[in-house]
């Protein structure tokens, strides 16, 4: 197995001890050069992650006006959300390595996931998160038995506790959001949508995105199976962002954005003011000719509401992100009401105790 930087073009043998690039600090990338339908070894960890259903939501179609928008079951994973299976990969390769403990930050549903991963295979783990993670995000860190380290200030903040906890304690730092591991696992995700949908691909797949990986696997397993010949066109990707927090959108459509602390979003699990992937994010979207866009804070508490009480689906406000996403891009005629849409339903509505 390979690790590769997109940034600078470099491959490396793989290196538990390695997640970003030696040359310029890029996050790195497992490769799958020379096999390109290659799947990645089953993870050793599972609790029984992926195989999510997907399912047609006819209501909310005719609502906005598109002929079919499927749902992938995502927060009907282990831990509520999709990021298990990352979590698999994750640990499984940090068991391998016979690391004992490790760190990692979050804004909640990932820090959750690699605790309950850590939690069954005897891993000490300690989750950073910033102060104002929901509540029921952090009870479920709690439950798992990790030590959790709440930070004040936005996301990036336990970012940057954590790291400084890890040089200090000389832990292993697990950070999902560089770690080439976590991303590969993701994979797993556009494999099953390859494999469900067959030829029959949906025109469009809209996804939450704050620091990206869902969307960057989708894209890189996408590309990997139209090489070998398993599809013929590649869906376009959507980036969805808040209104509050949307640095894709910025670097993607050179719009004025900057963070400002008081503007805050309900879609914690994407208020990432600074995605370390954002180049692989810009290529996944420019690729699949896709694009990026941001929704208004109200948009995204009306389809949390919507689909709950059409389509009987409770979700976290983030995964709402991407239905009202979903509603701008048919308005400005970007997305034709004759074409089909998937949206992952990336966390449960149980991760957040934001009222309607
Ligand atoms: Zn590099």
């Amino acid at each position: 197995m390979y690790f590769e930087c997109i940034n600078c073009n470099t491959c490396v043998d793989a290196d538990i001890t390695m997640s970003v690039c030696a040359d310029c600090s890029y996050p790195l990338t497992i490769s799958h050069k020379g096999n390109l339908a290659s799947q990645s070894a089953s993870p050793t960890v599972t609790l029984g992650e992926g195989g999510t259903k997907v399912i047609h939501l006819s209501k909310v179609a005719k609502l906005v006006g598109i002929s079919k928008i499927y749902a992938k079951l995502e927060n009907c994973n282990p831990t509520g959300s999709f990021k298990d299976r990352g979590s698999a990969a994750l640990i499984s390769a940090i068991k391998s390595a016979g690391i004992k403990s490790i760190v990692e930050d979050s804004s909640g549903n990932a820090g959750a996931s690699v605790a309950a991963y850590s939690a069954a295979t005897g891993i000490e783990a300690h989750i950073f998160v910033p102060e104002n993670a929901p509540k029921a995000k952090i009870d479920q860190i709690l439950v798992y038995g990790a030590t959790v380290h709440k930070i004040p200030g936005p996301r990036d903040n336990a970012e940057k506790q954590a790291k400084q906890f890890v040089v200090e304690k000389q832990l292993f730092y697990a950070s999902h959001n560089i770690s080439p591991h976590f991303l590969d696992g993701t994979k797993s995700f556009g494999r099953e949508v390859v494999g469900g949908f067959g030829a029959e691909m949906p025109d469009h797949i809209i996804i939450p995105v704050g620091n990206g990986s869902l969307l960057i696997s989708t894209h890189l397993v996408l590309k990997e199976l139209r090489l070998s010949g398993h599809i013929e066109k590649l869906p376009k990707l959507y980036a969805i962002q808040s209104d509050a927090i949307k640095p894709i959108v910025r670097e993607l459509n050179g719009i004025e954005w900057r963070f400002n602390p008081n503007k805050t979003t309900s879609a914690d699990g994407i208020a990432s003011t600074n995605p370390p992937r954002i180049k692989q994010i810009i290529q996944a979207i420019k690729e699949s000719k896709g694009d990026s866009i941001s929704v208004t804070e109200d948009s995204i508490k009306r389809y949390r509401k919507i689909l709950a009480q059409s389509e009987g689906i409770f979700m976290e406000p983030t995964s709402a992100v991407a239905f009202a996403g979903l509603e701008t891009l048919v308005k400005n005629e970007t997305i034709d009401a004759r074409e089909s849409v998937l949206i992952p339903i990336t966390g449960s509505g149980l991760k957040s105790t934001t009222p309607i």
